[in-house]
């Protein structure tokens, strides 16, 4: 039986693949097509007044594109951090439409070489928006050419190559970088001072992702019994990402069983099928679990070690199980490594043998 993890980072290239492909089939249907009557896109809320919970950065946001506004000028660049699936791309488009200004899409590692990047620079528009994800993926050398960029809005094209290459300045117009990242922490100082604000995004409380669930059920067409988007948020592990996919997996479940309205049981059921917790952990939550426990009797153990184990890279694991196993005191960080509190040791239903805060 395939199975579905909720990690916010395969639902990332998951949604990314389902979109590339519901997209095609768009393309060449102008009806909608069998039960996938709306795409991720349109999930996205365009309007920083659609945009749920996170109330201090929206008010931050907002008055500095109020600011921007009425000075008429393109805002200062944005630096988005925080975990995947939190908002950071819906945020960025947000921006744009806000200022009604274009917005270029690019990544980190999309870009190989610093040329890719002046290529994309010099072909900006004025007042444009550039949105790069996983901008602490960039290579250095692009790196280094877009702190030019962002501060003086210039950047050298190097025409020719070999001994006779030459570089021509080049005056760009004013523009506005998005930056995304989930680890703040690998960008190199001077292109983080280049930010003239950082936003932070934390995961949302359960309340929030209630509202949220709400909004895509009406979007989307499922009608929520009382209870029924609780019993989705408390398992999406604070994440819109991981809550819009379990609400489709729940609406999948609502067709074929015929539902009028979905029910709190209904959620349990359909969420149990693809192996997704009370808690909102999933097969791979499990397994790191199992491993600091099972095999390291509770810890310490290593981030390396620890992936290896589960068979996941360790930007995985650090970047999408340890944020939430940590922020609900399931596992600890120390010097020494990952141990296991004594809730893991309750949630594998099992009874760790020595002190467990011996071991912090
Ligand atoms: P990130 O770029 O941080 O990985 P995204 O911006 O792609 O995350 O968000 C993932 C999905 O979650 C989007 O499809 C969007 O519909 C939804 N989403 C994220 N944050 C919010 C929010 N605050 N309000 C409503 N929907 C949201």
């Amino acid at each position: 039986m395939p199975t579905l993890t909720n990690t916010a980072d395969m639902e990332y290239d998951a949604q990314a693949n389902t979109g590339a492909n519901e997209e095609s089939l768009r393309m060449v249907s102008a009806a909608p097509i069998g039960n996938e009557p709306v795409s991720d896109e349109e999930l996205r809320p365009h309007a920083l007044d659609g945009f749920i919970g996170q109330p201090l950065l929206k008010a931050q946001l907002q008055l500095f594109l109020d600011a921007a506004r009425k000075r008429d000028v393109p805002p200062d660049h944005i630096l988005l951090a925080g975990p995947p699936g939190l908002g950071k791309t819906t945020l960025a488009m947000i921006v744009a439409n806000e200022l009604n200004v274009p917005i270029r899409v690019t990544s980190g590692p999309a870009i190989q070489h610093a040329g890719d990047l002046a290529s994309i620079l010099s072909s900006l528009d004025s007042g444009e928006v550039l949105f790069i994800d996983e901008i602490h993926r960039l290579p250095r050398a692009a790196e280094e050419l877009l702190y030019i960029a962002m501060e003086d809005f210039r950047v050298d094209v190097m025409v020719g190559k070999g001994p006779g290459a030459t570089s021509i300045p080049l005056t760009l117009p004013r523009f506005t970088v998005i930056g995304a990242t989930t680890r703040e922490g690998m960008l190199p100082s001077p292109l983080r001072a280049r930010f003239g604000f950082t936003a932070h995004l934390d995961f949302y409380p359960h309340e929030e992702l209630e509202k949220l669930i709400e909004r895509s059920a009406g979007v989307l067409g499922v009608h929520l019994g009382e209870e029924s988007a609780h019993e989705m948020a408390v398992r999406s592990r604070g994440t819109p990402r991981i809550a819009n996919r379990l609400l489709r997996r729940v609406r999948d479940w609502a067709i074929v069983h015929d539902l009028s309205s979905v029910e709190p049981a209904d959620v349990k059921a359909a969420l149990e099928l693809y192996q997704i917790d009370a808690e909102g952990l999933d097969r791979l939550d499990i397994a790191v679990l199992n491993a600091v426990v099972k095999q390291f009797n509770g810890g310490p153990v290593g981030l390396n070690t620890l992936s290896a184990m589960v068979g996941e890279e360790s930007e995985t694991v650090e970047t999408v199980c340890e944020p939430y196993l940590v922020r609900e005191g399931f596992l600890i960080r120390t010097p020494k490594g990952r141990v296991a509190t004594e809730k893991a040791w309750a949630h594998l239903g099992l009874v760790p043998k020595d002190d467990v805060s011996k071991l912090f």
